[in-house]
């Protein structure tokens, strides 16, 4: 039978566009539909615009800590419209350079929702219908509001980048990563940030140690950090959204935000009639290979629900194609991953937490927490801690986790001497680089503990 093509994307997100653009090189004549704007969360409403906020917000701190070094600097304030402005120009610029991209490679762009109609064949918003040999569905995620009454009146990550103006006060609901972060970016933006999450503890399932530290150092900051506390009940007032909390609270938000899951978007696209099977969490069910129960499918990124990240959607693309196009199975390997929590202070990790070490095998614990040069100097009091977790059997550092200035950037590196096999001893062979935050990694004589 004769395809209109030889693989149709849906969805132009990070794993999306780059499936596309590798399998369009490979000589295959390839088409993508997306409904929204082409570079999907990541470029329009995730790591991108969060990082520059990220950015926008540090510059508080900076000033207080230029004057400690002897410059003459006033605070000044933070104008939300010329940033916003900024932004958008730049996510355009994004958005153009995918689009510029995918046109280069030679992909069919149908800006346009689409859905399965039969495990070759795909219908558009646009009223169009398209045959593939293969279909990949890169869908990805999208926030969702708790079930629970007065909900519609917050918003999401979704809708803080799009603001007209920022509120006096936030309440930001929830404890994972994307909570923290702008928990952090609008307390540094000027916002008065109040916490609600119903755990023990913030950023739940990353190591409990560097948990601890970035929880204190947040409330050092200023964000007023609630664990164990939830929404009784919310309503609109004058002058905001009136929220009683079960930790007695009772106060009035400009605005509340909650950031308390995602789900992956499967919902209305005809997956589970093509024969597709859906997960308990709603996500795509694959195999190592990222192909479906229904041969011709595959999917890959968020909408697979497996690690939720944009390089893990952009090399499960990848190797989607290398299997598929060019006759390589490359299953994608979800091992050591290294990763970036952007709170402040930020957090960079790779490999076991030591709570999910310790109940693997027997491990030593090596740990340093101090004032670090710069901040020492400016009078700050805020702590960087350096933490390795090694096998006792084989002495290889099964985790890394590091809360510090630019710890994303240090645990890229960490990242590849852990995924080599790297052991404590290799760690200490390696010279210092002096005077740094990440000599101690290197330094570190004595494990603070056993398990
Ligand atoms: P997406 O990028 O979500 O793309 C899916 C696309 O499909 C979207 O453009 C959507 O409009 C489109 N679509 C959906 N349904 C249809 C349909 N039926 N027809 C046509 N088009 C459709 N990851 C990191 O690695 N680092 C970070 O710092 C980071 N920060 C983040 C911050 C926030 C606030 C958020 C929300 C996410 C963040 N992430 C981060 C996660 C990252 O954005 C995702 O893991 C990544 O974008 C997943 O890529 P994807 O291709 O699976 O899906």
């Amino acid at each position: 039978m004769a395809f209109d093509f030889d693989l149709f994307v849906i969805g132009g997100g990070s794993g999306g566009v780059r499936a596309a653009r590798v399998a369009a090189a490979t000589g295959a004549k390839v088409a993508l539909a997306e409904e929204y704007r082409m570079g999907g969360t990541c470029v329009i409403r995730g790591c991108v615009p969060k990082k520059l906020m990220v950015f926008a917000s540090e510059f508080h701190e900076a000033m207080s800590d230029a004057r400690a070094y002897g410059w003459d600097v006033q605070d000044g304030s933070f104008n939300w419209t010329t940033f916003r402005g900024k932004l958008d120009s730049e996510l355009d610029r994004l958005e153009g350079v995918y689009r510029r991209l995918l046109d280069g490679s030679g992909v069919t762009v149908f800006d346009a929702r689409a859905a399965l109609a039969d495990p070759h064949t795909v219908t558009l918003s646009t009223g169009e219908t398209k045959t593939a040999k293969h279909i990949l569905v890169a869908t990805g995620g999208r926030p969702v509001l708790p079930d629970m009454p007065g909900a519609e009146l917050g918003i999401t990550s979704n809708e803080i980048f799009k603001l007209d103006q920022l509120p006096d006060s936030i309440l930001i609901v929830g404890g994972g990563y994307i909570a923290c972060e702008f928990a952090g970016i609008l307390n540094g933006l000027g916002v008065k940030v109040t916490q609600f999450y119903r755990g023990a503890q913030i950023l739940r399932g990353f190591d409990g140690e560097a948990r601890g530290l970035i929880a204190d150092q947040m409330r050092e900051r200023g964000v007023d950090l609630h664990c164990g506390t939830n929404i009784l009940s919310m309503e609109q007032v004058d002058g905001g959204i009136r929220v009683k909390g079960s930790n007695g609270s009772e106060a009035t938000y400009g605005q509340v935000m909650f950031a308390t899951g995602r789900v992956p978007n499967t919902d209305g696209i005809g997956l589970e009639e093509a024969g597709v099977k859906i997960g308990r969490r709603g996500e795509i069910a694959v195999d190592d290979y990222s192909q479906t129960a229904v041969p011709s499918i595959y999917a890959v990124g968020d909408v697979t629900n497996r690690v939720n990240l944009t390089p893990v959607a952009i090399r499960e693309g990848m190797a989607f194609v290398e299997t598929v196009f060019k006759g390589n199975p490359t299953p994608v390997d979800h091992d050591l991953i290294p990763s970036a929590v952007f709170t402040q202070p930020e957090f960079g990790t790779v490999g076991l937490s030591e709570e999910d070490a310790r109940e693997i095998e027997p491990i030593e614990v090596y740990c340093t927490s101090f004032k670090p040069m710069n901040h020492s100097f400016a009078g700050r009091s805020d702590r960087v801690m350096m933490k390795l977790i090694v096998s006792k059997a084989t002495r290889k550092v099964l985790g890394c986790h590091i809360v510090a200035d630019h710890a994303g950037e240090l645990i890229q590196m960490v990242g590849i001497a852990v995924k080599m096999g790297a052991t404590k001893e290799d760690f200490d062979r390696t010279v210092a680089v002096h005077p740094t935050i990440s000599e101690e990694l290197v330094t570190m004589k004595e494990p603070v503990r056993s398990a």
